[in-house]
Parts: C-alpha cells; sequence; structure tokens
C-alpha cells in the first residue's frame, strides 16, 4: 500500500492516536499477565486481594478508552474528509475503537456499576443454586440481568431484534435474520442425523477410555505433539488449569493451557489442540498490527473456527491419528498396545447426547447451542419469561436431544455465561463449527494434499494457508469481510451439514 503524505495536522493527530492506541495495549497486556497468573500460578489466599487490584488496573485502561483526548481525536479522525485518506490498518483501527468508544459511552455510568454489582452477586448466586439445586436462588438475579440486557439493547440500537444488538457484541454484523436460518437447518438436520446413528444400533466402544491414564505420560504426550501440530513454543507456553484456555500477552508471548484427568487421557489431548488453534491464531497475527487493538481474532465465531478446525476437522480426521496413533501408542502401551487405530478412531468419535454442552461430541454440541441461542432471543424479545426457563430448556432437550435433566443443576443451571451477562455469546460456539467447516472445503480445494500432509504429520503447509488466508490479517476485517475473501461466499450452513452428513456415515455405516 502506498503511503500517502498528510496533511501535518491529521499527521499529527493520527501519532497522537497511535501512540494512544498503544498505551491501551499495553495496560491489555499488562492486564492479561495479571490475569493469567491469578488462574495458573498464584496462591489461592492472595487471589482476592489481588483480584481488586486488577479491577483498579482495569479501570484505568478503561478511562484512556473514553477519554476526552480519545474522543477528540476519533472525531477528528474519522471525519469523512480525513478517514478517506489514512491507511488501511488505522481505518480498521478507529473502525473498532469508535465503535467501542460509542457504545461505552452510551451506558450511563451508574447504571454500570450497578451491573458489575449485580453480576459478581449473581455469580455467588449461581453457584449456589447450582450446589442446592435450586433455580429460584438464581432467577431473581437472572430477571434483573435479563431486564439489565434488554435495556442494553434498547441503547445500543437494533434494526430488526434486540438481540441483535447483544449478538454484535460477539460477532459484529450478525443479526437474528441471518442467524435464524442458517440455525435452523444446522438443527434440523443433525436432529434428522442423530435420529439415524441411533438407530443404526451400531455404537463405537468407549471402554478404552475407561482405564487410568498416567498423567505424566499424558503430559509428555501432549508436550510432544504440540509444536508438531504448529504452536511455536518460542512464541508461548503449556501449563496446566482446572478451565482450559488461551491468552496472548503478544504475538510472540501466547499462552495456553490444559487438563489433566487420569481417567480420561481424550481430555487433555482434545482441550489441548483446542486451545493450540486459538494460540496459533494469535501468534500469527501481522506484527504490523502489534500495539493496536486489531492484534487478535476477528470476533469470537472466528477465532472459535480456529480452535475447532485443529480440534475437529484435524485432529479428529482418520489421518491425524495415522500418523499420531503409533505415537500414543508407545506413551501408553498397556492401554492401547492391543487396540487398533480404527477403534481408538471410531472412539474418539463417538456420538451420544449427554446433558453437559462442554461433554458433548462434534454432532450434538450444536444442539446444545440451538437450545441456548432460542432460549436467550426468545427471553430478550420478551416472549418467555425466567421463571420458565428449568421448564423450557427442559423441553427442548428432550426435543432436540431426546433426553431430559433429572436436576436443573445438569440442565439450566450448567453455564456460567448468564451469570455474568454473556447474553449473544453462545452462537460463537456453532459459528465457529459453520465458519470452521466452511473453511475446510476452501482448504482442501486450494490444498489439495491436505489430508496426506496430516496423515506424514507435516502441518506446515496448512499452518501456512490459515496463516496467509485468516491469521495474519487479526481484526483488520470484520468476519463477514473476512469469510468472504477466504472463501468467496457467505457464511452457509451447507458445508458443515454435509461435512457432518459424511463423517458420521461412515463411523455408523449409515
Ligand atoms: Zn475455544
Amino acid at each position: 500500500m502506498e503511503s500517502k503524505t498528510l496533511d501535518p495536522k491529521i499527521q499529527l493527530a493520527v501519532e497522537r492516536y497511535k501512540a494512544l492506541e498503544e498505551k491501551i495495549a499495553h495496560f491489555v497486556m499488562i492486564g492479561g499477565l495479571l490475569e493469567w497468573d491469578q488462574k495458573v500460578t498464584a496462591p489461592k489466599k492472595g487471589r482476592g486481594i489481588f483480584a481488586k487490584a486488577i479491577g483498579t488496573f482495569r479501570t484505568e485502561e478503561f478511562k484512556l478508552s473514553i477519554s476526552q483526548e480519545m474522543g477528540e481525536l476519533l472525531h477528528t479522525l474519522s471525519a469523512d474528509n480525513v478517514y478517506e485518506q489514512l491507511d488501511e490498518i488505522t481505518q480498521a483501527q478507529i473502525r473498532e475503537r469508535s465503535e467501542e468508544y460509542n457504545r461505552s459511552r452510551k451506558i450511563p455510568e451508574e447504571m454500570y456499576r450497578d451491573y458489575v454489582v449485580l453480576t459478581a452477586k449473581a455469580n455467588d448466586a449461581w453457584e449456589e443454586a447450582r450446589e442446592t439445586n435450586n433455580f429460584s436462588v438464581f432467577q431473581p438475579f437472572l430477571e434483573k440481568i435479563v431486564d439489565y440486557n434488554r435495556k442494553v439493547a434498547e441503547i445500543y440500537g437494533y434494526e430488526q431484534h434486540p438481540y441483535d444488538a447483544l449478538l454484535h457484541q460477539y460477532e459484529p454484523g450478525l443479526s437474528v435474520a441471518v442467524l435464524d436460518p442458517l440455525f435452523a437447518k444446522l438443527r434440523e438436520t443433525s436432529v434428522a442425523l442423530l435420529e439415524r446413528i441411533k438407530k443404526s444400533g451400531s455404537k463405537p466402544s468407549n471402554e478404552i477410555f475407561e482405564q487410568d491414564y498416567d498423567v505424566e505420560q499424558q503430559k509428555k504426550f501432549n508436550t510432544y505433539f504440540l509444536p508438531i501440530i504448529g504452536f511455536d513454543m518460542q512464541a508461548g507456553r503449556l501449563d496446566e488449569t482446572v478451565h482450559p484456555f488461551a491468552q496472548t500477552m503478544n504475538t510472540g508471548d501466547v499462552r495456553i493451557t490444559t487438563r489433566y484427568l487420569k481417567d480420561n487421557v481424550r481430555s487433555a489431548v482434545f482441550g489441548t489442540i483446542h486451545e493450540a488453534g486459538h494460540g496459533i491464531y494469535e501468534q500469527n497475527i501481522d506484527p504490523r498490527l502489534e500495539g493496536t487493538a486489531l492484534s487478535t481474532g476477528a470476533s469470537f465465531g472466528i477465532h472459535e473456527s480456529q480452535s475447532r478446525f485443529l480440534e475437529n476437522m484435524v485432529g479428529r480426521s482418520e489421518q491425524f491419528w495415522t500418523f499420531f496413533y503409533p505415537k500414543i501408542q508407545e506413551h501408553f502401551p498397556q492401554q492401547l498396545g492391543h487396540v487398533s487405530q480404527q477403534d481408538f478412531y471410531r472412539a474418539v468419535n463417538t456420538v451420544e447426547p449427554t446433558m453437559i454442552r462442554v461433554e458433548a461430541d462434534e454432532l450434538t454440541y450444536n444442539l446444545h447451542i440451538m437450545l441456548r441461542y432460542e432460549i436467550e432471543k426468545a427471553v430478550i424479545g420478551g416472549e418467555i419469561e425466567v421463571k420458565d426457563l428449568p421448564m423450557i430448556w427442559n423441553q427442548k432437550m428432550q426435543e432436540y436431544l431426546g433426553i431430559t435433566p433429572a436436576t436443573d443443576t445438569e440442565g439450566v443451571l450448567q453455564d456460567v455465561h448468564w451469570s455474568f451477562g454473556g447474553f449473544g455469546y453462545f452462537p460463537s460456539y456453532s459459528l465457529g463449527n459453520l465458519y470452521a467447516a466452511q473453511l475446510l472445503n476452501t482448504i482442501v480445494r486450494e490444498l489439495p494434499g491436505f489430508y496426506s500432509d496430516i496423515e506424514a504429520g507435516n502441518f506446515a503447509s496448512i499452518q501456512a494457508w490459515l496463516k496467509e488466508n485468516v491469521h495474519r490479517y487479526g481484526k483488520l476485517y470484520t468476519p463477514e469481510q473476512l469469510i468472504r475473501k477466504v472463501t468467496g461466499e457467505d457464511l452457509k450452513a451447507d458445508y458443515l451439514v454435509n461435512y457432518l452428513e459424511e463423517k458420521y456415515s461412515r463411523i455408523y455405516n449409515l
């Protein structure tokens, strides 16, 4: 791109703006490090006090982003005749920042402060409700959280459905009108496929996983494959936590975690691959975006597409285990020495309806999301009431998965998201699957050696493709622009629907 000569006054504003953005990026980086430390290494007893300090730190960061200086700079730089002279990266920065700035300024300070207090209390109530299997403990808090989110939707504004305003926070540009037909198709075909699987009578055995897998050996296996699949250990690390996550300090320092369960070797393996997908994305972002708010994923959904692409499309493929199965057998000769690769492959792809979303397989997972999406949309739209959620939850579980939770703890109370007010978040998970399948369709066309590379344990060309087409752009493009740029079309449900159909027809001989 040509660098244009700007008017000295505008040039000065750009420099001041970029310096301010870099300062915010530094706050974000240090804040992230503090949060990582809280989750990974900090001793339990000090965490409460530490959390307060992090709150103070985050407030300073927030103040910079809504400061008068920021307002003035954004005002100057987003004027039409100025904006059009700026380079692509600066334009995207201003697009992102202006949106956040405008959103933050719209919520009255007192309303927001009350909400922070409310969600803190709601989290405690949610935990208590779960422990005592008593939804009514959580209900009044959830009602207030829903009220707040409805108000926020009105304040932010939307074209058709109030839920659009909430979706937009996680998936910019997405709306109910776009999502409804995508999800409806995915839901209907998934329910039908699940029926056929159930009727097939074929049931891959899970027994091989019901044995003890030494945790030290698990660690060895995970640290062995992690760099092979493309995670740069010179630009990241792997630690252990109860809830696996990925956290980026900068493109040269991306930290992921996994969890080792003695009686479940799959949990760590697929957890590590999943988080590696998030991590590799961030390691591969163009260094020119460093120090800006663009040095992250395009959206929650696109981020999730990268973790699920690696975990499911790559990590649960037959070819992946052609390469890695002998290696995992070497680590666990007693447990797996006598098990064929085919049996292992089928076992990591078992489909079985379960109550708990996070334990669900590739097919039924999306049905858990459909249920949550429909409930969120209806409760924000005022069509259903919070008090009826346990009943509606159970009805939908029965309708989509054919099982009914025995308790609310394993039903409507299972996820933390509503306690922090994360309405609009859940769809990202299934969007990730949809994006991943559409990307798979493109990558196998452009890299005919896709599966033979996986089979040979060669992930370089695949990662190079992802870097070139997705990763390096960070948040430069909106998810809509990005997916169109890479795949040549808008998001469609067909790719995931076909992928699931083909995969499970083979595994279950349908
Ligand atoms: Zn994820």
